[in-house]
């Protein structure tokens, strides 16, 4: 192909191929043990298989309504307020969307117009920066303080400007697994008061959530909930990350105006599957007993990793576990992640990378949605450095 005569001014001129796709693309090549990218090495219950099976052949291979599956989202509504007492109308105020990632860029396309400021923790969840950049927006970043990763209440104050249109929270968090407590969200509850601050809630982990603690969702708070979009992935809930289904909830304003763009951006999601999860998700043991799922793998990790000079940073939720390596190289997490993958065989991703300037402190990030097998293995060699 002849090269492009024309002059590209790229809309993200900082950006390059995800950390997820070189890592795994690394690892794939170095044969290593992969728990950089998050996805589990397991597959989903053959329950949900066999529902795959029943509903490809059941004829519902066309369009589906623009929203999802009533029967979906009924199931959706209906969780959430199980769950976290609010009780969102299924017609109006919840949609089936193709994963949480296109959700949350969807929300932000359908809020952000130049130079409107958006309030980012940091580090931050990769997709968020360039999704309010490629619209114009203006990403206003707030530390998370090391080593807890708890958030400043005073400087998020301090972020808020009469041009902030928009903060992303997400709990439990990737890439720190720190949850937020029912205090923060009280807190923000009350910053968030007198403004028109609208919220994106990305709980994509809401089931992992490890120690006894309690998964505090937007929908848990009236002042937040009215005012958010509140995200969840199928694929992180049922270790399907590769079926990129999931959906979102908010007030009916806010669902107008995400409607208005999602009809012309995926339009849909992928129909046989809502039929899939309409059914499955009345198996509710499927979702509770996640957190005491991954716990076990944590703990299983940890353990193995007694004898090692890495030190772990508490993991509270998600399927990531940090560990530190102050005392084992002073080297750049980056380089350190592509040589313990090359010579070392296991891949990891470098925290850094979710930061706009590195950070003082060196962590890796580990997933141990793996099996025990491969959890042993990987936790062996890194107890070898
Ligand atoms: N948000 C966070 C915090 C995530 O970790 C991920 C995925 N791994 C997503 C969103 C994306 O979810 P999905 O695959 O449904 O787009
Ligand atoms: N969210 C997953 C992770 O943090 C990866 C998803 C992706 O590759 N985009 O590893």
């Amino acid at each position: 192909m002849p090269s492009y005569p024309g002059q590209i001014q790229s809309k993200l001129p900082h950006v390059g191929t995800t950390i997820f796709t070189l890592m795994s693309r690394l690892a794939a090549e170095h044969k290593a043990i992969n728990l950089s990218q998050g996805f589990p090495d397991f597959d989903c219950a053959p329950e949900l298989r066999a529902l795959v099976t029943k509903h490809f052949n059941a004829g519902v291979n066309q369009y589906p309504p623009m929203a999802g599956i009533a029967p979906l989202r009924e199931a959706v509504a209906e969780k959430i307020e199980s769950l976290y007492g609010a009780a969102y109308d299924p017609e109006h105020e919840v949609t089936i969307v193709p994963g949480a990632t296109y959700a949350i860029y969807t929300a932000v396309a359908a809020l952000i117009r130049p130079g409107d400021e958006v309030i980012l923790f940091e580090p931050t969840y990769d997709s968020y920066g360039p999704a309010v950049e490629v619209h114009g927006g203006i990403p206003v970043y707030v530390q998370l303080r090391y080593p807890d990763y708890s958030i400043d209440w005073q400087a998020v104050q301090a972020a808020i400007t009469p041009r902030t249109r928009l903060m992303i929270i997400n709990t439990p968090h990737n890439p720190t697994a720190t949850v937020l407590s029912a205090e923060d969200l009280r807190l923000l509850e009350g910053m968030l008061k007198k403004t028109n601050i609208v919220v994106i809630s990305d709980e994509v982990y809401e089931h992992i959530v490890f120690d006894g603690y309690n998964h505090q969702s937007v929908a848990r708070f009236p002042g937040l909930a009215e005012r958010s979009f509140l995200v969840s992935s199928f694929g992180k809930t049922y270790h399907v990350t590769g079926w990129k289904m999931g959906y979102v909830a908010a007030p009916r304003e806010l669902m107008n105006e995400f409607r208005k763009v999602h009809q012309f951006n995926a339009f849909v999601a992928n129909s046989p599957l809502q039929y899939v999860f309409a059914e499955y998700m009345k198996n509710k043991d499927a979702y509770l007993q996640l957190a005491a799922f991954y716990q076990k793998k944590r703990d299983f990790f940890l353990d193995s990793l007694k004898g090692s000079r890495f030190k772990p940073l508490p993991s509270r939720g998600t399927f990531f576990q940090n560990l530190s390596y102050e005392a084992i190289s002073e080297e750049k997490d980056t380089d350190l992640a592509v040589r313990l993958t090359k010579e070392h065989g296991v891949a990891s991703i470098p925290v850094s990378v979710f930061y706009r300037q590195p950070p003082a402190h060196r962590v890796l990030r580990f997933c141990f949605a793996k099996s025990e097998q491969t959890l042993a293995r990987g936790a062996e060699i890194l107890s070898r450095l």
